[in-house]
């Protein structure tokens, strides 16, 4: 398969210059370079801007509601273990409204790879403080700055007890493929936070910014199966950004624990001969 081979029929229709579409090309090039199927991939999503990116691909695909592609994905994994299950979504559809299923989802390790697109905004409503955005910005919901901390996600699942922590850059999409297909071998929930520029509504954290912070944590010596030394690394944020692998380790997976899928997938199995009337009857 080549990169092309995925592209959709609709043309995406983010500002130009917007981060998305490098995050989209890495994308393509990391199924390309794992030869995946169209059939065999399911792009989840929720709401915003980079959550339009299921439309933009061919593959299999679900826009769910706000804040929910985690709940969804893990269930579409649990139906049908050989779907390579991929959510695509922003950060405040992950770590606001979706924040609870995040935590849930990084400790139960479920098999998927979640891809969030972290603008620092809710730039498809327009440009209001996401929680991400760094403290004392001015956008139109906080017109003196916002006095909230930001959320570290990368903190945030390192001690959520997540299995594969990573961040990526929009501005350098071989490194960013280079982690999807990382974060693809994997067994287990992996997390890429991928430091996305948004053109139109943050004048702060732009391309420019990120490239005269970024550095690479495979280049510095960094030990990926050190948790705490991760969770310090995921700390550093001022005139030195890391991204990479912060952390990943080989511990088992939600669905590795049932034994009812663990030869056939749900959606292969004869349910023919079960009789579900009755369960049926207490919902009706
Ligand atoms: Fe991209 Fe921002 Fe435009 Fe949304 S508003 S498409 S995130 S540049």
């Amino acid at each position: 398969m080549k990169p092309e081979d995925y592209i959709g029929l609709m043309k995406p229709n983010w500002c130009p210059g917007c981060g998305n579409f490098s995050i989209l090309a890495a994308a393509k090039m990391a199924f390309s370079e794992l030869n995946l199927d169209n059939s065999e991939i399911a792009a989840i999503s929720g709401i915003g801007c980079a959550s339009k990116f299921p439309s933009w691909i061919k593959v299999n695909s679900f826009d769910t509601l706000h804040g929910r592609p985690f709940p969804v994905a893990a269930g579409a994994k649990i139906a049908n273990t050989n779907l390579k299950v991929f959510v695509f979504c922003g950060d405040g559809d992950c770590y606001g409204e979706g924040m609870n299923h995040f935590i849930s989802t990084c400790r139960r390790n479920h098999d998927f790879v979640a891809i969030v697109h972290n603008n620092e905004r809710y730039a498809l409503t327009t440009g209001q403080t996401s929680p991400t955005t760094d403290i004392g910005t001015k956008t139109k919901t906080s017109l003196y700055g916002v006095t909230d901390p930001p959320v570290n996600p990368v903190a945030l699942a390192l001690s959520a007890n997540a299995s594969f922590v990573a961040r990526g850059f929009a501005g350098d999409i071989n490194h960013l493929k280079w982690l999807v297909t990382e974060a693809f071998k994997h067994r287990g929930f992996s997390l890429i936070d991928v430091l996305q520029p948004c053109v139109t509504f943050n004048t702060v954290n732009t391309l420019e910014w990120y490239k005269q912070r970024i550095y690479k944590l495979e280049e510095s010596g960094h030990n990926s199966s050190d948790r705490m030394a991760a969770i310090g690394k995921s700390f550093e944020w001022s005139d030195k950004i890391p991204i990479g692998i912060f952390y990943r380790d080989n511990r088992a997976s939600y669905e590795s624990y049932l034994d009812q899928i663990k030869d056939v997938p749900l959606v292969k199995q004869d349910i023919s001969k079960i009789k579900i009337d009755k369960l049926m009857e207490e919902f009706m």
